[in-house]
């Protein structure tokens, strides 16, 4: 299997499959349906939230042969040539590249030529926050009298940085960060349709690591299958990533709510075996207490596998186990050994739990 297939196979092709950028998608959708469209768009947000896709996408909708349309057919020699990134007239410019007025210029000089093949020239500027002054004055000329026959699309990470001028012609869509949720679920998604057997907590994890971006979930899930020979194995996954096995942290949490200290012991015992990164478990572990506590406290379900300590885990046990591990993430670093000062944060926890301070004081009575 080759590494980029996922990755390149299922890059969103309509705005159908667009996931988690669904006011985008209904917003253009219904500009290109009732044949409203805008000279300029303009796009904020993180890396790898779908901004080159997007402008993939609506220039297929602009120019497949089948007519204009909001569901391009995907199989035209325009629509292929736009997913193989090599249509004429789409001109995408990375304007981190390419700062100095006459490249601006130069491309904008030829705004006003008619398309080559389609019915417009769509041109994505990415990181459009980099051009020079001087640039944005050519762009801004552009834009006060875009000709009939072009769109643009600009992206930016840093809207902020961009004169208002610009900002003022331009519609403004703000693309999410894809929640852990959304990531996870697509992922299982494409296991599903691709028939490729994957061990429970591998998803959890790489759309964790991915922090937001599809397209880092898309290729992590190519080099995990990789690596696990055709299949996702939890070992290779947590491996790869750094990461550990979340049933780790829920082992040890399950043995501190009841209080048994040889549980809790062997839990660490067969997590070490990993030689995992202790701070990362203390993260691992304050993410699982914020879970349990929203679920709590908020009474919306968490995940199923945090159902039990959910229960047997008083509001207050998880408030100061998330203050102890967070001060024990901080001073990881003084202790003479990562493990000895996770194994001091554990038995810290349960020596000041208030349930159980009260019950060993009884006892001595
Ligand atoms: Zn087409």
């Amino acid at each position: 299997m080759s590494y980029t297939v996922l990755a390149r196979k299922w890059r969103p092709q309509n705005f159908q499959q667009l996931v988690g950028q669904e006011h985008v998608q209904r917003a253009i959708v219904n500009a290109i349906e009732q044949q409203r469209l805008h000279h300029a768009y303009l796009f904020t947000g993180t890396r790898g939230v779908g901004k080159t896709t997007i402008a993939r996408i609506f220039s297929k909708c602009l120019n497949c042969e089948t007519g204009i349309t909001s569901t391009p057919c995907g199989s035209c020699s325009t629509c292929t040539e736009i997913d193989e990134g090599r249509f004429v007239d789409l001109l995408e410019i990375d304007a981190a590249s390419r700062t100095k007025v006459e490249d601006t210029r130069e491309i904008l000089d030829n705004v006003q030529y008619r398309p080559s093949r389609g019915r417009y020239k769509v041109y994505l500027i990415d990181e459009v926050h980099m051009l020079s002054n001087s640039s944005f004055n050519a762009l801004l000329k552009t834009l006060e009298e875009p000709p009939p026959h072009v769109v643009f699309l600009l992206a930016t990470t840093d809207p902020q940085k961009l004169p208002v001028t610009v900002l003022s012609r331009c519609l403004q869509f703000h693309l999410k960060r894809m929640t852990e949720e959304h990531i996870a679920n697509h992922l299982a998604h494409i296991l599903g349709e691709e028939s490729i057997p994957t061990e429970e907590g591998c998803l959890p994890i790489i759309a964790r690591a991915a922090d937001g971006s599809m397209r880092d979930a898309l290729s992590l899930l190519d080099q995990a299958i990789a690596f696990g020979a055709g299949e996702l194995k939890l070992p290779e996954v947590t491996d790869m990533l750094g990461a550990i096995d979340q049933g780790f942290v829920r082992d040890i949490l399950s043995a501190m709510a009841v209080n048994d200290v040889d549980a809790v012991f062997a839990a660490i015992d067969r997590m070490a075996e990993f030689n995992p990164d202790y701070r990362k478990v203390l993260a691992e572990m304050l993410s699982c207490l914020h879970r349990i506590a929203v679920s709590q406290m908020a009474n919306k379900p968490v995940s199923s596998e945090l159902d039990e300590l959910t229960q047997i885990l008083s509001p207050n046990d998880v408030q100061l186990f998330y203050q102890i591990g967070g001060h024990a993430r901080r001073d990881l670093p003084l202790s003479p050994d990562a493990r000895e000062g996770f194994e001091m944060a554990v038995l810290r926890m349960m020596a000041f739990r208030p349930d159980l301070v009260g019950s060993s004081e009884s006892k001595k009575k």
